[in-house]
């Protein structure tokens, strides 16, 4: 045996490079080992239970044992394991779900084209706009801007859209022509005295000035999540979007909405851009799509962005780009499943209905001492920590009473995120009453321990 608790745990830390990992900590302290999971819960190695208040990485929409997510691999693994989209081929579990993605889209949507991960979507997405824009006479069109704290993957193109410094530290990106303006955070970036819609007024400001200095001939697209995920769970000031959609239209400047994660009902609708009002011209999709059971995503463009791209075809024939994974039959198999039980089981209102419910739980910490800000929409939200309420101050080192009350909850058997001092709640969209209850409960026990 060696000094972790398992001799798995030792093989992890000999032979595994962690994604989001400290390389030199985990040595230290070694890996939680999960090992099997149950609806809303997960088991490691010693027996112990946890509530997946974070639903893995924002994505187990149905639990981690849904049966007919299981039997729909199965059956695809026996008819069909794998075949490719190349060349003129296709196969029935990509072409339905791509009917399906399209059925469900919030506004028309002409084309689906599949990955295996949200960051090769959103490469995707910049590739496409640019071969796009080079087919219809505007080569100099081609900059993308997006936000602050966004979080768009970690792929050369998808990294250089996130505004997340850990993301870009040591990677060298982001690429020249990768802009990005102020994160709508109301609470930790307005202005003395400033409200919701005054803030969002000069952030729109912002955003066409930004555009004006660079020449609106050269940017090619604004880059969004509706509510923004892994940068804290921001919530924009309710004209936000409304008021940056102008300014986008206003210089022909296409929008493309990263639903990764508000996509298949995590704020209470199909679709972030239904709870927020947005009409993108490009869409991308994942995580929720197929509850993570196999890894897939989407790219869907509106008939603007691919009449432009089929012209290429005149010029170039083939379009150059895909994976041997894109629709793949499994994935995309199971990714129907999902949304044919997200449909069935009316898992979209339901989430709302348990999302206010936890909303409503979480703003009765507000009053806690150590609580700055309560924020969120439908299921997913975030408590943020201060050490100081009225300063807005984090303890002395910045991410430190996130990380030490995350730790506190997975003692007390319930995995959440911190996101430096905030942390993050994103439950299965099948979660009971009780089960949103016990999330509230262990948060409130963490708190304790942490004050
Ligand atoms: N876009 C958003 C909004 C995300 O939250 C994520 C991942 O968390 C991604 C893109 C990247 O997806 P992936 O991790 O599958 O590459």
């Amino acid at each position: 045996m060696n000094k972790y608790n398992s001799a798995l745990a030792g093989k992890d830390v000999q032979y595994q490079l962690h994604p989001y990992t400290d390389a030199i900590l985990h040595q230290e302290v070694g890996p939680l080992i999960i090992e099997r999971g149950e609806g809303v819960y997960v088991f490691d190695d010693q027996g112990k239970r946890y509530i997946e208040a974070m639903s893995g990485l924002w994505s187990v929409a149905l639990g981690f044992s849904n049966q007919r997510l299981i039997e729909a691999a199965e059956r695809q693994l026996r008819t069909l394991p794998f075949y490719h989209l190349f060349s003129h081929k296709s196969h029935s579990s990509s072409i339905e779900l791509s009917e399906k993605l399209i059925e469900l889209a919030p506004v028309p949507m002409s084309k689906v084209f599949l990955t295996n991960s949200g960051s090769e979507a959103n490469d995707t997405v910049v590739k496409l706009i640019w071969y796009r824009n080079n087919a219809i006479g505007k080569p100099e069109k081609k900059k993308f801007i997006s936000r602050r704290n966004a979080y768009h993957g970690i792929t050369v193109a998808s990294a250089s859209l996130t505004g997340l410094p850990p993301n870009q530290r040591g990677f060298d990106v982001p690429l020249p022509g990768f802009y990005h303006v102020s994160c709508p955070h109301h609470y930790r970036y307005a202005q003395d005295g400033e409200t919701e819609e005054q803030f969002a007024d000069r952030l729109a400001d912002e955003l066409e000035s930004v555009i004006l200095s660079e020449g609106p001939e050269t940017i090619a697209a604004f880059y969004g999540e509706p509510l923004m995920g892994a940068g804290g769970v921001i919530v924009p000031p309710r004209t936000y979007w409304e008021k940056v959609q102008a300014v986008c239209r206003k210089y022909d400047i296409l929008i493309v909405a990263d639903e990764v994660i508000c996509g298949f009902g995590r704020t209470g609708n199909m679709f972030g851009c239904e709870t927020f009002g947005i009409t993108p011209d490009v869409m991308v999709v994942s995580k929720q799509l197929s509850s993570s059971y196999q890894p897939i995503a989407a790219v869907l463009v509106n008939d603007t962005v691919f009449e432009g791209i089929a012209d290429q075809s005149h010029a170039f024939g083939t379009l150059g780009h895909g994976f041997t994974g894109t629709g793949h039959p499994v994935a995309s198999a199971v990714a129907l499943e999902n949304l044919k039980i997200i449909e069935e089981e009316r898992l979209v209102e339901y989430a709302a209905e348990m999302g206010d419910l936890m909303q409503a739980g979480l703003a009765r910490f507000k009053s806690h001492p150590l609580v700055g800000e309560v924020r969120g929409h439908g299921l997913i939200a975030a408590v943020e920590l201060v050490a100081n309420r009225s300063t807005k101050a984090p303890l002395d080192v910045a991410g430190k009473l996130g990380k030490f009350l995350a730790g506190r909850a997975q003692e007390h058997g319930m995995i959440t995120r911190a996101m430096g001092d905030s942390i993050a709640f994103c439950p299965p969209l099948i979660s009971t009453q009780e089960e949103i209850q016990l999330v509230l409960d262990t948060f409130g026990r963490a708190l304790d321990d942490t004050a």
